[in-house]
This record gives C-alpha cells, sequence and structure tokens, in this order.
C-alpha cells in the first residue's frame, strides 16, 4: 500500500480526524471488493468527505419516507465548497441544494454523494443533468441506488457525459443509513425492527428503562426514525409510554393497534390526544373510543403480520417498530418478517413465575453486527437476522 500513507498524512494535515485503524480496514475492504490494487484509485479522505455526506443526511431522520436519506458534499482543491441534504419527500435532492450551496466554485469540482444520482423526472428533474450542467469533475458515490428506476443509469448517465466516476466508497455506512429504503426495494415489504424489554431473570416487561422516551432516549429516537409502531391491544391497558418521539421536531410515526378478538377498544388519552394519528386493525366490527379525525378503523380477513405488513406497504410505510410490551403481541410473531431486534435489558429482577418469551413463531436463528450499548441504567442490544 505504498499510497495510503500519504494519503493519511494528507488527511492529518488538513487537520481532518486522522483515520481510525477500522477505518483503514474500511477502506482496504472497500478496495479489495472493487478489484483495487497496486495503484490506489481513492484518496483516503474520500471516506472522510463520504462519512460527512452521512453525517449531514442524518439531520433530515424520519422525514424523507418513502425516500432515502442522501446527502451531498462537494469538495474543491481540498476544501468543502457546497453541502446539502434531501430534507422531506417531494422537495429537491442533496445534489441540488449542495450545488446552489458551492454556486460557481461546483465547476471542476469533485461531488461526493451517499446514494447513486437519479436520472429521471420524479417530482424533482434528475439530479445527473444538474451535476453535468454544473460542470463538476468527479462524482464519488456511496452506493448504488437500489430503485429499479434509478439502478446504475445515474452512474452510467455521468460516465457518458465525461465525468469521472468512482462508485462503493463508505458502503456499508451508507446501506446502514437506507437499511429500511434498501430492504422495501428489494421486498416490497417494510423494514421490521422487534423491540422488547427484559428483567433481569428473563421476564417480558410492560415498561421501559428509565430515560429511554425522554429526549435522547432509544425510544424516543426509534419513534423519530421509524414511520410506524405496532402494538397489540393488551398493550393500550398498561401504563405504558406511547409510541412518540420527542426529538426536537421529530414527526410523529403512526401508531398501528392489533385489535384481536375485540368488539370495543378504548384508546388511552395519550394515544388519542397525540398528534400522531392511529389505525386499529380489526377482523371484525369494532366499537373505538374517543372518536377522531386521527383515528381509523381498518378490517383485515386474515389477521396476521404478513397481511399487516402489506397493508402497511401499500400505504407507503417504510419501516415499522414491532413493540412487544405483552403476550398478546407475541402471537403477531412470524417467521422472516422480522429483520432486526433491539432488546433493552432493565436492572429489575421480575419475580415472575410465567415462562419467559415465548416467541412461538420463530425458528433458531443466530443475529449478526451486535451492537450494545449502555443507556441510563439499562443495557441496549441490537442485532439483525442473517
Ligand atoms: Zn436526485
Amino acid at each position: 500500500m505504498p499510497m495510503l500513507l500519504p494519503s493519511i498524512f494528507e488527511v492529518w494535515r488538513e487537520g481532518l480526524a486522522v483515520p481510525s485503524q477500522v477505518e483503514r480496514a474500511n477502506f482496504r475492504a472497500s478496495r479489495n471488493r472493487r478489484g483495487l490494487s497496486g495503484a490506489v484509485c481513492i484518496k483516503m479522505d474520500d471516506s472522510f468527505y463520504m462519512r460527512r455526506c452521512v453525517e449531514i443526511a442524518k439531520k433530515a431522520i424520519g422525514c424523507t419516507s418513502p425516500n432515502p436519506m442522501v446527502g451531498c458534499v462537494i469538495v474543491k482543491d481540498g476544501e468543502i465548497v457546497g453541502q446539502g441534504f434531501h430534507p422531506k419527500a417531494g422537495q429537491p435532492h442533496a445534489e441540488v441544494f449542495a450545488l446552489r450551496d458551492a454556486g460557481k466554485l461546483a465547476e471542476n469540482a469533485t461531488a461526493y454523494v451517499s446514494l447513486e444520482p437519479c436520472n429521471h423526472y420524479g417530482r424533482t428533474p434528475p439530479c445527473t443533468e444538474a451535476l453535468i450542467n454544473a460542470k463538476i469533475k468527479q462524482v464519488i458515490i456511496g452506493m448504488v441506488d437500489p430503485n429499479p428506476i434509478v439502478a446504475s443509469k445515474g452512474v452510467e448517465k455521468l460516465k457518458a457525459s465525461g465525468i469521472d466516476v468512482i462508485v462503493g466508497v463508505e458502503e456499508m455506512l451508507c446501506q446502514k443509513l437506507n437499511e429500511a429504503y434498501i430492504h422495501r426495494m428489494h421486498t416490497g415489504k417494510p423494514f421490521v425492527t422487534l423491540r422488547y424489554s427484559l428483567s433481569f431473570d428473563g421476564r417480558l416487561l410492560n415498561h421501559l428503562g428509565r430515560g429511554a422516551d425522554q429526549p435522547g432516549g432509544y425510544y424516543s429516537k426509534l419513534a423519530q426514525e421509524y414511520d410506524g409502531f405496532v402494538v397489540s391491544s393488551g398493550f393500550l391497558t398498561g401504563a405504558s409510554a406511547p409510541p412518540i418521539s420527542l426529538e426536537p421536531g421529530a414527526s410523529q410515526p403512526l401508531h398501528i393497534i392489533i385489535a384481536r378478538n375485540m368488539t370495543s377498544l378504548h384508546l388511552p388519552s395519550a394515544i388519542a390526544d397525540s398528534s400522531s394519528r392511529t389505525v386499529v386493525i380489526a377482523e371484525k366490527s369494532i366499537h373505538v373510543e374517543p372518536k377522531s379525525e386521527k383515528v381509523e378503523i381498518v378490517f383485515l380477513e386474515q389477521m396476521n403480520l404478513n397481511s399487516v405488513l402489506d397493508y402497511c406497504g401499500r400505504r407507503g410505510l417504510c419501516s415499522l417498530v414491532l413493540d412487544i410490551r405483552d403476550d398478546d403481541g407475541l402471537e403477531l410473531l412470524e417467521e422472516g418478517f422480522v429483520q432486526k431486534v433491539v432488546m433493552e435489558l432493565c436492572p429489575v429482577w421480575s419475580g415472575r413465575r410465567e415462562a419467559s418469551l415465548p416467541f412461538l413463531g420463530m425458528k433458531q436463528r443466530e443475529l449478526k453486527d451486535l451492537r450494545l450499548e449502555v443507556a441510563n441504567e439499562s443495557v441496549l442490544v441490537e442485532g439483525y437476522f442473517s
């Protein structure tokens, strides 16, 4: 790797963060995946600018669905001269904001963008055109867009216009940013995260850990990030916090209540009075109180996770939390429909006798990409089904 060290020094000289061992390993892995060896085609600081793209894209967490989050940075002579992110579906894409920010300095500059620029007329003109018209010299892309109407067409258009294009810088980071969007593009179904809290003696708890639903708490952040929260009707009888985000400016998730074998349902004021919309999914006629314009009732002939996900997908939801607070919710679990698990271990001994976690619908499976965090007094563990 004769060319790697000078690049690292270059990053250091510019006062940017010195790459860590993990970043160097990612860089090498990225090169290997793309079959690069010997001559180095990616400068070390490409990773830095791509991470910056991801960072600014996250300013729109919870606001872009069904679109992905995207960030763009324009760099000229080693300096960031423009940056932008996609704030909301229907509004201009990240590249447009970054090019506007850069103005004439965009000419002969390098554009870093976390997701492949679009090449089609949607609600906004194609970003490839904007980049070409701005006379950008090089475009460095985090990942190809899995959306079939974009997939690789943006890259092809840029290359055909004589622009130098590199794909796959910090690819895993860019994929993680839009895991729900990517899953929905590949499967047509929303990305599902199973969430629950456990006591130290392994029993399911019907409450959250201290601070979880407060600003900055993991539950408040999940409610900001995800399009919808699916809860069972039994959840409503407990003194549980409703799925609401207290993050500044957060858009609230849709509340999806599974009303199984019920003829009437009384919504707690915390749900009925919240700014979120609520959908009650029932199998047969049900009386729901209090009546509100924000509460809809939907009937599904077959009440299972597959039909609930199909309904949510048709409604345009990309991501759902399956929020399990009681045994009733466990009946919803089915093989193959859950992608991620967030488990909160609370510092409580429940002393309850019942069997723990009868997740009947799931077979033995391994989890990968584990992450562990101590949040207030609880331990948070997340992992993905492979
Ligand atoms: Zn675009």
